[in-house]
């Protein structure tokens, strides 16, 4: 054999048409680990397992008889120590001196198969983190999603609180706090467009025989029925609050003293002959009206002086600040 063909980097054998191996080059003789002598008149089937012998006889011999070649076939053959070697195979079928040769070269494919293999880890891994990342995601979605939904909570629980802050929770009317910054607010507007204002503090009057004689629920629906009774009676732009206890307090916005006065003796007229639930009470009310140089520490307390003088002059009455003064 040709030195060239016989140290090729490629197997090389020629077999007849029967499969009797015809010339086999060194190349393959040592991927399979055999003498020249031990393969030349064998047949090639010998150097194969059982599957791959019948593979041969299934595709490559009817295939390269119709077509009188074989491309890139994937075979095995088995080397002599019983190691299967995978291959390329590529083969010719060829007349020469009026006989008829298969002649073929072959590849080892042991690195190809192997990146294969790897090709395929590295995809089967891909996928894997993909899959991982995917759940990731979605659970990350899933937490965004609860996140977002605590942070409503958070800002629902926010708002209530906040209105908490400012609202009675029995009357439903702004308390204290409220009262105190709307006031602070109404001065301000006072102070710098003159926007002239009244204000009261009402009081029930006895109001103690009442949780005495009824008991303290009753009390509580007395004071919510006056609540809304005292805001029924209130104009829009008006303020109503709950000062604390059975105290409550009005700003009246551009309202002087004898509107003042005149809108407070209606409360009380009101308040006199309203029943609330099925309870009777009556109201004493101290009215002030802002004066230059009055705070709202002076405003409360002149308001404060005239409830006192109401109630000290029999209840169920109205007193303004300014009459006070004057007496
Ligand atoms: P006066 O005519 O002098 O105002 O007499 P009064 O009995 O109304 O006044 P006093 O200050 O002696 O009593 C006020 C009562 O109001 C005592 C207190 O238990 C009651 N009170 C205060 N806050 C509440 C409340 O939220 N619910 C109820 N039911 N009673 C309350
Ligand atoms: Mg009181
Ligand atoms: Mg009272």
């Amino acid at each position: 054999m040709d030195i060239q063909l016989d140290t090729a980097p490629c197997g090389y054998f020629s077999i007849s048409n029967t499969g009797l191996i015809q010339s086999v080059n060194g190349t393959l003789l040592n991927m399979l680990g055999y003498e020249r002598g031990e393969l030349l008149g064998k047949h090639l089937e010998s150097t194969m397992s059982v599957t791959n012998k019948l593979f041969f006889h299934t595709y490559f011999y009817p295939y390269i008889q119709l077509h009188g070649h074989v491309n890139e076939m994937y075979v095995s053959f088995r080397t002599s120590t019983g190691q299967d070697v995978p291959v390329l195979l590529n083969g010719i079928r060829q007349q020469r001196d009026g006989e008829t040769f298969i002649d073929c070269v072959v590849l080892a494919m042991r690195k190809r198969i192997e990146h294969e293999k790897d090709v395929l880890q590295t995809k089967a891994k891909l996928e894997e983190l993909y899959q991982k990342t995917n759940e990731a995601n979605q659970k990350l979605e899933l937490l965004h999603a609860e996140y977002e939904t605590k942070q409503q909570e958070l800002l629902r629980i926010n708002h209530q609180l906040e209105a908490m802050a400012w609202i009675d929770p029995l009357t439903g009317l702004g308390n204290r706090r409220f009262f105190q910054e709307k006031l602070l607010a109404t001065l301000a507007s006072y102070r710098e467009n003159e926007e002239l204002f009244s204000l009261f503090i009402m009081d029930i009057d006895h109001f103690k025989k009442i949780n005495d004689t009824y008991g303290h629920p009753v009390g509580d629906l007395v004071l919510t029925n006056l609540a809304r009774l005292l805001q029924s009676m209130s104009r829009e732009n008006d303020i109503v609050a709950r000062y604390g206890g059975e105290e409550f307090v009005a700003i009246l916005p551009d309202t002087d003293q004898e509107t003042a006065i005149s809108i407070a003796e209606r409360y009380c007229a009101t308040a006199a002959s309203t029943l609330l639930g099925e309870y009777q009470i009556t109201i004493s009310i101290g009215v002030a009206t802002v004066s230059s140089g009055d705070t709202d520490q002076s405003l409360l307390h002149h308001a404060d002086l005239a409830l006192y003088a109401s109630k000290s002059s029999g209840r169920n009455r109205a007193t303004h600040a300014a009459n006070l003064v004057k007496n």
